[in-house]
C-alpha cells in the first residue's frame, strides 16, 4: 500500500459477530410479544390523545425496560447494549413514543449516574429509577444551548451545603412524569465546557417549575417541556462526578443515547417497510396486486436496504460499547444513517399506500410524523456529520503541505 495512504477501516468491526446470543434473541421475542399485546392496542389512541402511557411504562417496569444495562444489585435487568438497542428498536416498531421514553430514562438518565454517580446516589436515584419507581429525564439543552451544548446559560453558585440553580431548560423528555432530573449548569462560565457540572436533581424540589406539554409534529406521547430552575436548591452530594467535569459526562451520556435514538429509528423504519410489504400485497389496480407492478416493487427494494444498512451500523455500534471499544463515530454512523433511513422508509410507505397513505386510519402516516424527530434530537445529522469527520481525522489527521 501507498504508505501516504491512510487505512481507513470500514464495518464490521474487526471481531464483530453477526449473530446474535441466545439472550439477545430472547430479548427480542419478549419485547415484541409486549408491544404487540400491551402497547399496539393503545399505539393509535395515544397518538391521538398526546397521553402519556403511565399504565404500559408501568408494565416495562416490570419487564425490566426502565433499567435494562443497569445491573441486577442496582434494580436492572443487567443486559448489555445490544440487548438494550434491540428492545428499544422492538418498543418503537409497534410505538415510537415507547420508543423514546425508555431511550431517554436508560441512557440519559441511569447511565450517567450508573457510570458517573457514587455509592450513596446509586442507591437513592438509580435503583428506584431501574425499577420504574421513578422516571428520569435530562435536562441539557436550553434556548442559547442547542447543537452548540456546551454554551450553557443556567448556573449553579455554592452556597453553604447546596448549589443554587437557575437557569431554563428546553425540549425535556419525560419532563411531566420525571421525578429525577440530571441537570447541567454552569459551574464556573470564564471556563466555558470545562467549567460544566451535572447535578441529580429532584423535579418537585422548590424552585423548579415544568411548562405545559409541547404541542410536536410526532411521538405524541412523550412528554416535553420546559423546565425553569429559579433559585432552586440542590444539595450538595447531588453533583454527579466530579466539578467541572460535567460537559464529559454530557458527551459520554449522549454516546450512548445516540445508539438508542438510532435503535428507534430503525424501528420505524421497520414498521414502515412492514407495512408497505403488506399492502402491497392486499391493494389492487389494474386487476393486479400493487405488489405487482416494478415501481412499487423498487420502492419495497429502497426500503430493505435502508433499514439493513441501519440494522448493521446501529449493531455495531451497540457491540463496540459491549466491548468497551472506541464507537463515538460508530454511534453518531448508526444515528445519522438510521434516522434518514426512517424518514425515507415512512415515505415511501405512505407512497405505496397512495392516498389511503395520507390517513391517520393508515399507520404509515404516524410513521412518517414520528419518524422525522430520530434527525434532530441528541444532536441533528449536521452535528451527527461533524462529529463523525472530527473523530475520522482524529484517527487520520489532516497534514498541511509544508
Ligand atoms: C421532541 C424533542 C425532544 C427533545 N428531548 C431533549 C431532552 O430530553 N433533553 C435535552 O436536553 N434536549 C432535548 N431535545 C433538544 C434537542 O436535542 C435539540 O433540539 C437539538 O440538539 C438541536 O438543537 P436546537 O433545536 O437548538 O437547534 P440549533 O442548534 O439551533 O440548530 C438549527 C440548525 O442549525 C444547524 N447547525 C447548528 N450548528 C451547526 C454547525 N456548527 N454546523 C452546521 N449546522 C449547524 C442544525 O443542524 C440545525 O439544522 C429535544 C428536542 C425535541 C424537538
Amino acid at each position: 500500500m501507498n504508505p501516504t495512504t491512510p487505512e481507513i477501516v470500514s464495518p464490521p468491526a474487526p471481531g464483530m459477530s453477526f449473530a446474535l446470543t441466545e439472550e439477545q434473541q430472547a430479548v427480542r421475542e419478549m419485547v415484541r410479544d409486549f408491544a404487540e399485546s400491551e402497547i399496539r392496542p393503545i399505539a393509535a389512541a395515544i397518538d391521538e390523545s398526546h397521553e402519556f402511557p403511565t399504565a404500559t411504562v408501568k408494565k416495562m417496569a416490570e419487564l425490566g425496560l426502565m433499567g435494562m444495562f443497569v445491573p441486577d444489585e442496582h434494580g436492572g435487568a443487567g443486559m448489555d447494549y445490544l440487548s438494550y438497542a434491540i428492545a428499544i428498536e422492538e418498543l418503537s416498531r409497534v410505538c415510537a413514543s415507547h420508543g423514546v421514553i425508555a431511550s431517554a430514562h436508560n441512557s440519559l438518565v441511569c447511565y450517567p449516574i450508573l457510570a458517573y454517580g457514587n455509592a450513596a446516589q446509586q442507591q437513592k436515584y438509580l435503583t428506584p429509577l431501574a425499577r420504574g419507581e421513578h422516571i428520569g429525564a435530562y435536562c441539557l439543552t436550553e434556548p442559547n444551548a442547542g447543537s452548540n451544548a456546551a454554551n450553557q446559560q443556567t448556573t449553579a453558585v455554592a452556597d453553604g451545603d447546596a448549589f443554587v440553580l437557575n437557569g431554563t431548560k428546553l425540549f425535556v423528555t419525560n419532563a411531566g412524569p420525571a421525578h429525577t432530573l440530571v441537570v447541567y449548569a454552569a459551574t464556573d462560565r470564564a471556563l466555558g465546557p470545562r467549567g460544566i457540572s451535572a447535578f441529580i436533581v429532584e423535579a418537585d424540589a422548590p424552585g423548579i417549575t415544568k411548562s405545559k406539554k409541547e404541542k410536536k409534529l410526532g411521538i405524541h406521547a412523550s412528554d416535553t417541556r420546559e423546565i425553569v430552575f429559579s433559585n432552586a436548591r440542590v444539595p450538595k452530594e447531588n453533583l454527579l462526578g466530579e466539578l467541572n467535569k460535567g460537559y464529559t459526562v454530557a458527551l459520554a451520556t449522549l454516546g450512548g443515547g445516540r445508539i438508542g435514538i438510532a435503535a428507534q429509528a430503525l424501528g420505524i423504519a421497520q414498521a414502515s417497510l412492514e407495512a408497505a410489504v403488506k399492502y402491497a400485497g392486499e391493494r389492487k389496480q389494474f386487476d393486479r396486486v400493487i405488489g405487482e407492478f416494478d415501481a412499487i416493487r423498487h420502492m419495497l427494494a429502497d426500503m430493505v436496504i435502508e433499514v439493513d444498512t441501519a440494522r448493521l451500523l446501529v449493531y455495531q455500534a451497540s457491540w463496540l460499547r459491549d466491548q468497551g471499544r472506541a464507537h463515538i463515530k460508530e454511534a453518531s454512523l448508526a444515528k445519522w444513517h438510521a434516522s434518514e433511513a426512517a424518514t425515507r422508509c415512512a415515505h415511501l410507505a405512505i407512497q405505496v399506500h397512495g392516498g389511503y397513505g395520507y390517513l391517520s386510519e393508515f399507520l404509515v402516516e404516524r410513521y412518517w410524523r414520528d419518524a422525522r424527530i430520530t434527525e434532530l434530537y441528541e444532536g441533528t445529522t449536521e452535528v451527527q456529520k461533524m462529529v463523525v469527520a472530527a473523530q475520522l481525522l482524529k484517527e487520520h489527521p489532516v497534514a498541511s503541505p509544508a
